[in-house]
């Protein structure tokens, strides 16, 4: 895992004012890294991704062992900045049933009718269970920033305008706020692509026809209004970087950069959260023990005949015995109950 003091220059600072020019998009063209070498921060990057991949998979059998908390991961960026690679890589040693992703597009005339919370709250992980938002709320003080059109109501304009939008940061905080109280890890990415890059991935995919199906022509549109999208997202992070909720730039000119330092981050949040696994009751240990000893009776019994069916004498009819008396003295402290009502389910911290 990276150091802590390492990861914290990702972070951005709640209450700070975030001029994204503060932040790399090219981490290894920084000083420090210049120091290490291209191949070296490469391989680097490329053992922390699998280390933490590894990692990534045992924190989320303790979410789903400890039942009590969620994990909330959200991911916004420019277009081709790599949300998709980051994900499929990072996720990519997890069980698949305990995470899920949803990509939000353009929302639909039933979903514009309603609060535009509305169809994020539906998607929310479950209790034990990593969610992951690609794209997200935050497209509604983003893209819809950009273009108010997309609003049905009036287009806010002036002193109006400012107060529109902090109603929107604020009731993002609120939610979140909410969220992490129900016991959701809330974690945000802004993956911060240089312009460049984006031009050097658009004209990958416009030259090479295997990655045709990646562009679209609305993906020129919207780098049209770069400076906005920068500006806009600028006072999102930070309106929106919270102590419950915080904002990562991850510099997302290298992929590899990028994949290493999300897992990073994630696994070390979980870790934060000191979950443990459920610790059995003295009841369910007697229950356990029941269920024990008579599943080694059924092995006892199989091997204690013979291949035309009769008993065999001898060791196994002892171990038989053994395990009736050893069920009967547990039975008799314990009232038998279904094994999967036993494990605690925890409330929420
Ligand atoms: P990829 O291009 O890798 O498939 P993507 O996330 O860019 O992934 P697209 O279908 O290309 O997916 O784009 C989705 C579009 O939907 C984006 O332009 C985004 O800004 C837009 N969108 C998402 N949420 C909203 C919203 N609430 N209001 C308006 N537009 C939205
Ligand atoms: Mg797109």
């Amino acid at each position: 895992m990276l150091k802590s003091r390492f990861i914290k220059r990702f972070r951005v600072e709640p209450g700070s004012n975030v001029n994204l020019r503060d932040f790399d998009t090219d981490w290894a063209e920084t000083k420090d890294a210049k120091q290490l070498g291209k191949d070296e921060i490469k391989d680097r990057a490329i053992k922390v991704l699998e280390e933490n991949k590894q990692h990534l998979a045992e924190s989320q059998e303790l979410i789903a062992a400890s039942n009590t908390h969620s994990v909330l991961l959200i991911f916004q960026a420019m277009d081709a900045a790599g949300k998709d690679g980051t994900i499929r890589h990072v996720m990519s040693g997890v069980n698949p049933q305990g995470c899920q992703v949803f990509s939000f597009k353009k929302p639909s005339a039933e979903e514009r009718d309603h609060n535009f919370l509305w169809r994020y709250m539906k998607s929310l992980p479950e209790r034990g269970r990593f969610g992951i938002f690609n794209r997200s709320y935050y497209e509604d003080v983003l893209v819809v920033k950009v273009h108010p059109e997309f609003l049905d109501t009036q287009i806010p304009s002036g002193e109006k305008a400012k107060k529109f939008w902090k109603g929107r940061y604020d009731d993002i905080n609120n939610f979140e706020r909410h969220l992490v109280r129900n016991g959701t890890i809330v974690l945000k990415f802004f993956l911060h692509v240089s312009k460049r890059e984006q031009r050097r991935r658009f004209l990958e995919r416009l030259t090479d026809p295997s990655k045709y199906w990646k562009f679209s022509v609305s993906d020129m549109e919207e780098r049209r209004y770069w400076k906005e999208y920068q500006e806009c997202f600028e006072d999102a992070l930070s309106a929106t970087s919270t102590e419950w909720a915080p904002w990562y730039v991850i510099p997302a000119d290298r992929k590899y950069v990028t994949r290493a330092l999300v897992a990073d981050i994630i696994v070390k949040a979980v870790k934060d959260m000191d979950l443990e696994y459920p610790k059995p009751s003295k009841e369910d240990l007697k229950r356990f023990e029941i269920a024990r000893v008579e599943l080694e009776k059924e092995e006892g019994g199989k091997k204690g005949r013979s291949k035309n069916g009769k008993k065999a004498k001898g060791k196994s009819k002892s171990a038989g015995k053994k395990a009736k008396s050893a069920t009967k003295s547990a039975a008799a402290e314990a009232t038998p109950k279904p094994i999967g009502d036993t494990v605690s389910d925890g409330a929420p911290a």
